[in-house]
């Protein structure tokens, strides 16, 4: 391999093998990367040691606090910072860092949302080191922080975090996969997750921001029409990016390779004044802690240039939203299982994983299409280049004609030869890898050697979203695993056909390769029987289905209570988010909207006023209907306000629909009134930058 021309301290800020090479004694880096690669538990009595040198590295980074990172149900992460230094005798101190502190933390995070799981007198959850995410040190303008990537839980063992359940998922998906990689008498070995999650968001002037309390409160605008010019030109997408954009863009880049973060590809995308970042993917659970460390170093870097990220899955009406796509695949001792591969074996494998995919995405559309249920996504999805709400697959017309050939078990056209295709045996026709002519309207789609989920919002944490595919693959692949290893030794290719086949029978009709943006696909999703849970509240209600709770619990993934607890507290959050929203709306019509439009309604008045007094009728037509209108538009602007208030002590739909109607009204009113009158930071300035 080349060495990288730039001068990229690439990893500088992570614990990597380096760090613990020059740290540690060579048996302990054994122990600790047998721990890290091999899932093994960690060895206690090596904590001290790595505790130590930890604490020596991370303050050669400057580095004077710990703390433990961690992913609480709100979908942030958190920390709580305690100083190395511990006061001896008087006015000194001694720096330390025992293996208690690196191994577990009692953060006193009583405040964190438990669904109630936990009573406020027995409050405390603990957090415990996660061996396999590597420990790195953040850096600030004064200082720099360790982190210890930690999984959050209460006392009595339930999980408290997002990522306690990914870990669990995880296991899940490599218990099922070496089943099943049993089966077709492969070696031993382990199933890796690869997750590669990209990264959309928009960019605003800070200065035009902080003029804008539903940007500031609630992440997305309220109000605001959309501008002449928005995305129709289609000028934006990949176009030449801004000077400006383009520093901000190598700053985040800069400090996520100190990072280890294998930032790739940045573009502009398709709104203006949107972007997307898109790493190389990694193992499951470190491009999740990557994709939180992205996120906060967007949203950081920006602010240090006059800029400020918007993560929220539609920051702007009319224009395109903002998603997180997320590759995922599995791999097996080094081999990608969703590569359909060159010899008949590795295709049998392929096929097998796929028909699991299938038969999970079809079983389980309702519980994944849940793990994106997020307030801002509802504003996405279905909407402008955002998937719908329907979950389905597209595969590709190359491998749609072989898994209809198994389905109807005919004879095939594939590699121009004649003949029936008989799995394991024969090889599959090529399938290529779509780069370019793909589908983008569908949620989830088979990129030639990958899935990608299209449906997660920009602002969510991964871990969510796949730890429910790694959970409803996995029961497929242990089914799948299941009847094939029922099958006769002399009649194995056979057998697998007719396992494939009826696994695709029964199945496939979750497959549309058509336009999923369309109206006519809403209507053939429902003949198919396809769950289309257009809201947060609708998707979420399916977390507590005996089905549902019955597979998380089969799979050691959730427990029923933690299943429930999760409902509680994701619903909660939905309902304190459109509250919050419905607040806001009504805040800034009242005292900052209604305002502007008494006052342009009484200079219309005033100079209609004079101009008839001076005895001149030119103008006199224009001023009065212009009055009348915006006279009508501020009486409907005040109804909406009190319908509003109303709404606000009613459920959530109220509100929601009075936000729209008054929205609405006020959009209206912003085309009319004069320029000067017009208190809030219009789109057309919000969306560009200069
Ligand atoms: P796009 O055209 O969508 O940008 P890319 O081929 O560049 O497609 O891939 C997008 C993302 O998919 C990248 O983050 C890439 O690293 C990731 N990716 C590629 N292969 C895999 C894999 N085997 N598992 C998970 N993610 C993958
Ligand atoms: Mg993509």
């Amino acid at each position: 391999m080349e060495p990288c021309p730039l001068n990229i301290a690439y990893g500088e800020d992570v614990f990597n093998e380096k760090a613990m090479r020059e740290y540690l004694a060579k048996d302990t880096v054994e122990t600790l990367l047998h721990t890290m690669n091999d899932r093994a538990p960690l060895d206690p009595s090596i904590a001290n040691e790595v505790a130590h040198a930890l604490k020596q590295w991370a303050m050669q980074r400057g580095a004077t606090h710990f703390t433990h990172w961690f992913q609480p149900l709100t979908g942030t992460t958190a920390e709580k910072h305690d100083a190395f230094f511990e006061p001896v005798g008087t006015a000194e101190t001694i720096a330390r860092f025992s293996g208690k502190n690196l191994i577990m933390g009692e953060p006193d995070a009583s405040s964190f949302p438990s669904g109630g799981l936990r009573c406020t007198f027995e409050a405390r959850g603990y957090t415990a080191w996660d061996v396999t995410s590597p420990a790195f040190v953040k850096r600030h303008a004064n200082g720099a922080t360790l982190c210890i990537p930690t999984v959050f839980c209460s006392y009595t063992g339930e999980v408290l975090d997002k990522k306690t359940p990914l870990l669990r998922s995880m296991q899940a998906m490599d218990r099922a996969v070496r089943k099943l990689m049993a089966c077709f008498g492969e070696p031993d070995g382990h199933a890796v997750i690869t997750l590669g999650a990209e990264q959309e968001y928009f960019l605003v002037d800070k200065a035009l921001y902080l003029k804008r309390p539903d940007l500031m409160q609630c992440g997305r605008t309220l109000f605001g029409a959309p501008p002449a010019r928005n995305q129709q030109l289609e000028d934006h997408y990949f176009g030449s990016i801004k000077p400006r954009v383009l520093t901000f863009m190598e700053e985040v880049e800069q400090e996520l390779w100190r990072l280890g973060i294998p930032a790739k590809t940045r573009h502009n995308e398709a709104a203006p004044a949107q972007f997307e970042l898109a790493p190389m993917f990694e193992e499951l659970n470190l491009a999740v802690d990557h994709n939180m460390l992205v996120m906060e170093t967007l949203r950081n870097v920006a602010d240090r240039h006059g800029l400020v990220c918007l993560l929220h899955e539609k920051p702007f009406a009319g224009v395109n939203g903002s998603g997180k796509h997320n590759n995922w695949s599995v791999a097996y001792n080094g081999k990608n299982l969703l590569d359909p591969g060159k010899n008949p074996q590795d295709n049998a494998i392929f096929l097998s994983v796929l028909a699991s995919v299938i038969r999970a995405i079809d079983l389980h559309a309702d519980v994944l299409r849940a793990s994106t249920a997020h307030f801002g996504n509802d504003h996405r999805l279905g909407a402008l280049e955002a998937p719908p709400a329907i979950i389905s697959i597209f595969l590709g017309d190359e491998l749609t004609e072989v898994i209809q050939h198994i389905e109807q078990g005919e004879a095939m056209e594939g590699n121009g030869k004649r003949g029936k295709l008989r799995v394991g045996v024969d090889t599959l026709p090529p399938i290529p890898r779509d780069t370019s002519d793909r589908n983008r309207t569908s949620p989830f789609a088979f990129t030639g050697n990958k899935f990608e989920f299209r449906a997660p919002g920009s602002s969510q944490n991964c871990s969510g979203v796949c730890m429910v595919l790694n959970t409803i693959v996995a029961d497929s692949i242990n089914f799948i695993a299941d009847a094939i290893a029922q099958l006769p030794k002399d009649a194995f290719h056979e057998g697998l056909e007719a396992i494939l086949q009826r696994i695709i029978r029964e199945h496939s009709r979750v497959i549309f390769n058509g336009d999923g943006y369309s109206a006519a696909w809403v209507e053939e999703a429902q003949k198919r029987g396809l769950p289309n849970l257009r809201t947060v509240p609708e998707a979420l209600a399916v977390l507590l289905t005996e089905k549902n709770l019955n597979l998380f619990s089969k799979q050691g993934v959730l427990h029923p209570t933690e299943m429930r607890s999760r409902y509680d507290v994701f619903f909660a959050e939905y309902a304190r988010k459109v509250r919050l929203e419905g607040k806001v709306a009504l805040e800034t019509a009242r005292t900052i909207l209604e305002p502007a439009v008494i006052s342009e309604l009484g200079v219309l008045a005033k100079k209609l006023h004079y101009t008839q007094t001076v005895g001149l009728t030119a103008g006199v037509k224009t001023l009065t209907n212009k009055a009348t209108i915006i006279g009508a538009g501020l009486d409907e602007l005040s109804t909406g306000c009190a319908t509003l208030e109303c709404a606000l002590t009613a459920d959530e739909q109220a509100i929601l629909s009075a936000m729209t109607a008054l929205r609405t009204t006020a959009d209206q009113l912003e085309t009319i009134i004069g320029d000067e009158h017009w208190p809030l930071p219009k789109y057309r300035d919000l969306l560009q930058i200069h």
